[in-house]
């Protein structure tokens, strides 16, 4: 317990987000760290309780040392915290980006008052780490021979990969899409987990020696028994994308749209340039496009004009009140190319 009054004296203090109209030009996270001072604070609210609720059942599933950490945030010995974090925790870096704080809920603090900002100091903790260049890459020492698939690069796949290249074990990660994670590649938007974030965590895991394949769809492009001839074990981390269907038919219904389809669109959008096209081209049906209505494809670029620091008349702008926003139409832009089945091929950063 880094300040016994602590959770007494200081009130809880959230990472402050940037104000709804400057977030208008841009598609980057829109939180900011409130600095070092602020977050010793924070760290001295938690109570070090007798029985930490928090990581127990009813908080983090992940069991992480939350006092621990607390309290070295509060004395100021980040990578401490950083190595107590580490230890039950094998991306801080997703789960202090989105993971739903069951551990807020469960802290001890919040009965009488707010609850400690533990997953605002987890991300503190571990992005703290990688801009001192502490999360360097750990290549096991000794190798055993064996080798493992993964199939899928989702955070299943990645911790499984991660687990067990560390024990020494030869891993190959499988990806169908064109970059690796997933998920938290495809199915989480860029405000919320910027994907710089997760191809920073890839190129780590990659220094530490696994490999990964991208482009290949295990079940099509790579049989099962080819997978089991070639590996010693094979671990199947795949399946989230598979959609709960409503049961409703809303095959070609304008607006009806998977929020999967969708999410992996707009961050196809943010990477290659047009989402649009793309979801028109590869992702809907025939007899689904063009809409009754005619209207081409708008690229997703037209949208906001500002993306690139510049102001566009009519776009990109905050329109006066009373004013609906104009946007200019441009021409569609080309997607990027398909990637042939069976081709095994780096991705791209
Ligand atoms: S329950 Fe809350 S106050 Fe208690 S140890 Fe956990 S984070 Fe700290």
């Amino acid at each position: 317990m880094g300040k016994p009054t602590g959770f007494l004296e200081y009130a809880r203090v959230e990472r402050p987000a940037v104000p709804a109209r400057e977030r208008l030009g841009s598609y980057g996270e829109f939180h900011s760290e409130p600095g070092a001072e602020a977050r010793t604070e924070q760290g001295a609210r938690c109570m070090n309780c007798g029985v930490p609720f928090c990581q127990s059942d009813y908080g983090c599933p992940l069991h992480n040392l939350i006092p621990e950490w607390n309290d070295e945030i509060s004395a100021r010995n980040m990578e401490y915290a950083m190595r107590r974090l580490l230890k039950t925790n094998d991306f801080p870096e997703f789960t202090g980006r989105v993971c739903p704080a069951l551990c807020e809920n469960a802290c001890v603090c919040s009965l009488n008052g707010e609850a400690v900002t533990v997953r605002d100091n987890e991300l503190a903790v571990i992005e703290n780490a990688w801009a001192a260049g502490l999360m360097k890459p750990e290549p096991p020492l000794v190798r055993t021979g064996k080798r493992v698939a993964v199939v899928g690069s989702g955070p299943a796949g990645l911790a499984a990969a991660q687990q067990l290249n560390r024990r020494g074990h030869s891993v190959t990660v499988y990806e169908r899409d064109d970059r690796p994670g997933g998920l938290l590649m495809y199915g989480i938007p860029n405000m919320k987990l910027d994907k710089s974030v997760v191809l920073r965590r890839i190129a780590k895991m990659e220094a530490e020696g696994i490999r990964f394949v991208c482009g290949t769809d295990v079940g099509k492009d790579l049989s099962s028994e080819e997978l089991k001839a070639g590996y010693d074990a094979v671990i199947l981390c795949c399946g989230a994308r598979k959609e709960r269907s409503l049961g409703v038919d809303t095959e070609g219904v304008r607006g009806v749209v998977s929020a999967l389809d969708y999410l992996s669109a707009a961050t196809r959008s943010l990477m290659d340039g047009c989402a649009w096209w793309w979801w028109a081209t590869e992702t809907r049906p025939p007899t689904a496009w063009p809409p009754p209505c005619g209207r081409a494809p708008r690229p997703s670029r037209s949208w906001c004009g500002n993306r690139n620091g510049k102001k566009r008349r009519g776009s990109g702008r905050i329109p006066p009140m009373g004013r609906k926003p104009t946007t200019a139409r441009r021409k569609p832009q080309p997607y990027s190319a398909a990637i042939p089945a069976g081709t095994a091929r780096p991705y791209r950063r």
